[in-house]
């Protein structure tokens, strides 16, 4: 009883084939965090049980016109994962598989919302796994009420005047409010 027996340890060794058992798992949480939502921080709590390291990474050569700097974005992340005692945030500029491979990272972690995010997430997803066969994409879901939320509409409210106190942090919040005066 509560024994291993041989054939026991052959089925452990099949499972952990390709996975260093013991090393860090982490994963890097790419995106424009334009700014951070609730959305965002509900993925990145549910990733932070399932691995190590979970390096929030805000994608600075982005093709769009962000309203808050690299820097600003990477504050606001910052003081919104305080709590989260094994989230780092960063940015890079390049490739994310080259990012993702500095760090030691084996996977991304990507949000998806809604069937609309789908097409574009899985073609990226499979554009990253052809530059880097070793690092996994895995999309997780946000809680319901956050599903309908985007930076984008988020700024649009706010910029209108609108309440965003229920879909970011106060300290967003505040600099929302600030963009408009
Ligand atoms: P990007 O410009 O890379 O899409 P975003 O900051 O808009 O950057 O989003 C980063 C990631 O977070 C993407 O995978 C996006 O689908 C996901 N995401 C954005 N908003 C939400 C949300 N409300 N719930 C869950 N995931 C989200």
């Amino acid at each position: 009883m509560g024994r291993f027996v041989e054939s026991d340890r052959k089925i452990l060794a099949r499972a952990g084939a390709g996975r260093d058992v013991g090393a860090v798992r982490t994963v890097i949480y790419p995106g424009s965090f334009d700014p951070i939502t609730n959305g965002h921080l509900d993925v990145i709590e549910r990733a932070a049980k399932l691995f190590d390291r979970v390096i929030v990474a805000v994608a600075v050569n982005s093709s769009k016109d962000p309203l808050f700097t690299k820097d600003q974005r990477q504050e606001q992340i910052t003081e919104a994962v305080a709590a989260l005692g094994n989230v780092e945030v960063s940015a890079f500029d390049g490739l994310l598989v080259d990012f993702a491979r500095d760090q030691k990272s084996q996977a991304i972690i990507r949000g998806l919302r809604a069937v609309s995010d789908f097409e574009f997430e899985f073609q990226l997803a499979l554009m990253n796994r052809k530059l880097e066969p070793n690092i996994e994409t895995i999309f997780m879901m946000p809680r319901e009420t956050y599903t309908f939320l985007s930076s984008k509409l988020v700024k649009e409210i706010a910029q209108l005047g609108g309440n965003v106190s229920a879909f970011v942090p106060p300290h967003v919040e505040r600099a929302l409010a600030d963009c408009r005066k």
